[in-house]
């Protein structure tokens, strides 16, 4: 079975959207610039031209097709407390298609 597909439309690549109040006080707090949630991507209004900050968080989005709903988040729960976030696999993937180029 495909857990992929259907779901939450999670086989149609996420809307990029600017962060209303609530995603950029969450986005402001934790420090980061932007997160993938299922179906969309939330930046910071002030990162949206930021196109390395984009292939980011559509990599993790590709993490999430790849690895299934729960794959996803259950690893990316355990890499958090197993690696950290920086040294997160999910997170060090992310960085290269962020940084790497293409
Ligand atoms: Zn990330």
């Amino acid at each position: 079975m495909d857990v992929g597909s259907g779901e939450w439309g999670v086989s149609v690549a996420p809307r990029i959207v600017a962060a209303g109040r609530f995603w950029g006080w969450v986005l402001r707090r934790v420090g980061f610039d932007g997160v993938y949630v299922p179906g969309r991507i939330v930046i910071l209004p002030e990162c949206m031209g930021d196109a390395g900050l984009v292939r980011h968080e559509m990599c993790h989005w590709r993490q999430r097709m790849r690895d299934g709903f729960v794959g996803y988040w259950v690893r990316t729960g355990w890499y958090l407390v197993r690696y950290g976030y920086e040294r997160s696999p999910y997170e060090c993937e992310a960085r290269s298609a962020q940084f790497g180029g293409e």
